[in-house]
């Protein structure tokens, strides 16, 4: 007997999606995908209303960078993909994965100012590694496989597909639907032989090594790999922002409180998942010693040599390439230990003791309202260890870097490359989604400048309606960087604020948590050191609802001085 049963193809998409392995998918819905995200559901997939394609493409990024694996991101078409692009354009430029699905406007309408008709292929090519609109229904399953496969394998990227709207509701012959099995993880590509070992007579030749530990050595859970390399050879080591916890900030190698010392007078650097971008100061002097001899990982061919030639250039999987590392330096006869008692341990041991005393100066300073370190101080002493830390805004997300230390990898997310305001609370609704799902007893601390916190704020009814225990902390210092107390903003009001009121000042003492309370949550507004206390207890208490702490701070503070302005001048070694 014929087999005559049809498929419609929101249908199709959501079963191959399931297929690859999807788990969860964020967005908004409205014509023409409403019909997609029930039918994901349908699949078991987890579908997250957020209220702004924007932090719903923040959330879908993270999940790939937290678990390797990419997110769903459901979009409409037009506006709803022009909002996404935020996402998609700091996903790549994180190299995070993510699969982002557009719905789009009528074909047999193309070109003739259909609702929303907007060139949707086109438009994500930029943000993307690849870009597709499936032929037929019945070879989604094709477009999807290939979509999944391209975002994870090589340097991980966000990818597009587009769904056009009649294809949603359309059925077709189930027969002739050819599902596709789900594609395997990435092949561990190796280094080749002979430049590991040159890579290994380097870094034993040297007089002040360092090894860098970026986001894509957290991506790539080489976590062990690294840890025994490390270790066994007693090496320093410095985590780049995100690159935080892959080994814990608190393990004795670790010298990223002498930073600027540990990247300037370092002679070889072995650089791991970090590109020589803005974060590390292009690899340039006055930063950088100008003969410095750099061996550099990454996944990416292409990334080799940019900006710095590299003395060896290793391409491949971190995990692969550093037990290829450790497998070398055991087959030597003579085991390499870098000298604990060297010159250059002495300095960085000195540079650590002399930054710990004034990073703890001003962290003790409890003088009301508070400054960053003291508040900081305040929310550390009690934030569990293996909690995943969010940290966005200036000063905010700079500080909190050095006062809270991550012990676990891919448990801090912030700006990121992009240095993108706005990702925080997108992030930390991935993260507790995750965490609600596969570690039910981590907590999540979400902690935002009140500027940072204004660009997805209204995410919190998201936060709420799943009943997400996120810990938000507001540092409120009434703007953009420094900024103006009530007493001096309401000296204002007799001029024109449009020509005369500050761009970098905003409303004092504004009351973010009550944006939060109004959904249910907790909200705390707190200045004192012992209210920040009884505050943070009762939120980290509270397992069943989401808690903000909005803490106001000195207008006035500032970061400590710093020998580098962060993103001052450089000489490019080749340009
Ligand atoms: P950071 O911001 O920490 O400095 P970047 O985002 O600049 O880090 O760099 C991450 C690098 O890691 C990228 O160049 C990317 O190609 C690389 N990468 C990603 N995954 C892997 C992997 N599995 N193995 C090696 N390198 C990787």
């Amino acid at each position: 007997m014929a087999d005559d049963s049809r498929v419609e193809g929101c249908a199709v998409l959501a079963k191959s999606l399931k297929d690859q392995g999807v788990e969860y998918v964020f967005g908004i819905v409205g014509i023409p995908v409403i019909e997609v995200a029930m039918a994901c559901q349908k699949e078991g997939i987890k579908f997250i209303a957020m209220r702004n394609e924007q932090a719903a493409s923040y959330a879908a990024s993270a999940i790939g960078y937290m678990t390797g694996k990419p997110a769903g991101c459901l979009v409409v078409s037009g506006p709803g993909l022009v909002h996404a692009l935020a996402g998609m354009s700091n996903a790549m430029e994180n190299c995070w994965p993510m699969i982002v699905i557009g719905g789009s406007s009528e074909r047999d309408q193309d070109k003739m100012g259909a609702f929303q008709e907007y060139p949707q292929v086109e438009c994500s090519r930029l943000y993307t590694k690849f870009t597709c609109q499936p032929s037929r229904i019945e070879r989604i399953p094709y477009y999807v496989e290939k979509a999944y496969r391209s975002s994870i394998y090589g340097r991980p990227g966000p990818v597009y597909i587009d769904i056009p709207g009649s294809f949603v509701m359309t059925t077709v012959p189930e027969k002739d639907v050819r599902y596709v099995p789900r594609c395997p993880p990435p092949p561990k590509v190796c280094a080749a032989t002979a430049d590991i070992k040159r890579a290994i007579d380097l870094l034993s030749s040297a007089k002040s090594p360092l090894v860098i530990v970026g986001k894509g050595a957290a991506y790539s859970r080489c976590e062990n790999e690294l840890r025994t390399l490390v270790e066994n050879c007693k090496l320093p080591f410095l985590p780049t922002p995100m690159g935080k916890g892959t080994l814990p900030d608190e393990h004795p190698l670790c010298v990223a409180p002498a930073r600027s010392k540990a990247l300037k007078d370092a002679d070889v650097i072995l650089l791991l998942g970090a590109r020589l971008n803005w974060i590390l100061h292009f690899g340039a002097p006055p930063r950088f010693r100008p003969d410095v001899k750099i061996i550099q990982v990454d996944i990416c061919s292409e990334e080799i040599g940019n900006n710095v030639q590299p003395a060896v250039g290793l391409v491949g999987d971190l995990t692969s390439v550093l037990a290829q590392m450790n497998e070398e330096l055991g087959g030597r006869p003579t085991k390499f230990v870098f000298d604990p008692a060297a010159p250059w341990w002495k300095d960085l041991n000195e540079k650590l003791e002399k930054n710990r005393i004034s990073v703890q100066k001003q962290s003790q300073d409890k003088t009301v309202p508070l400054n960053y370190y003291a508040a900081f101080d305040e929310v550390n002493k009690l934030i569990p260890k293996d909690a995943i830390v969010i940290s966005e805004g200036a000063n905010t997300m700079d500080i909190s870097r050095s006062c809270i230390p991550n012990a676990l990898p891919r448990h801090r997310l912030d700006a990121g490359t992009f240095g993108t305001m706005g990702v925080g609370v997108g992030f930390a609704i991935a993260a507790a989604v995750y965490c609600r799902d596969y570690a039910p007893d981590k907590r999540v601390i979400c902690i935002q400048g009140d500027s940072a916190f204004g660009f997805s704020g209204f995410e919190v009814e998201t936060v709420c309606r799943y009943r997400l225990p996120i810990v938000f902390v507001i540092i409120n210092n009434n703007g953009i960087t420094r900024s103006f107390n009530e007493e001096v903003f309401n000296s204002l009001e007799e001029t024109d604020r449009l020509i005369s009121h500050p761009p970098t000042v905003l409303s004092p003492n504004a009351r973010y948590d009550k944006v939060l309370a109004a959904f249910g949550g907790n909200g705390y507004f707190v200045e004192k050191p012992e209210d920040i206390q009884k505050a943070l207890r009762e939120s980290l208490a509270n397992k069943k609802q989401a808690s903000m702490l909005n803490i106001m701070i000195n207008t006035m503070a500032d970061r400590r001085v710093q020998e580098f302005s962060w993103l001052g001048s450089i000489q490019p070694s080749k340009m």
